[in-house]
């Protein structure tokens, strides 16, 4: 993977990257829009590669398709999880250990 990492907006290939503040326990977010954030807070540069390539993990999965989101659902491969009672983030949730593999392999 290319990572261009001179000016903000910060581009990972064609994937804006913008640093933020984030929720408390957050690290990064992929978003349906094409876009990752990652946390301000991630400053070791170690865990800031690992957070990074398992948000462009989800970022694989959003563009191929097989997952996208909105305030109230998860859609994975046609499946629709509520999030009401989700635990976000939790790597039991299948679209989570698929980022979490694909970030092994990159890192
Ligand atoms: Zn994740």
């Amino acid at each position: 993977m290319a990572f261009k990492l001179n000016n903000p907006p910060y581009a990972v290939d064609n994937t804006p990257l913008y640093h933020v503040d984030l929720e408390e326990g957050v690290l990064g977010k992929a978003l349906n829009n094409g876009s990752i954030l990652m946390s301000k807070d991630v400053k070791d540069p170690i865990q800031y590669k690992e957070v990074l390539a398992h948000e462009l993990g989800h970022m694989q999965q959003i563009k191929s398709g097989a997952l996208n989101y909105d305030d109230n659902n998860v859609y994975y491969k046609g499946e629709t999880y509520s999030r009401k009672n989700m635990k976000e983030g939790s790597d039991k949730l299948p679209w989570e250990d698929y980022a979490n593999k694909f970030a092994e392999k990159i890192t």
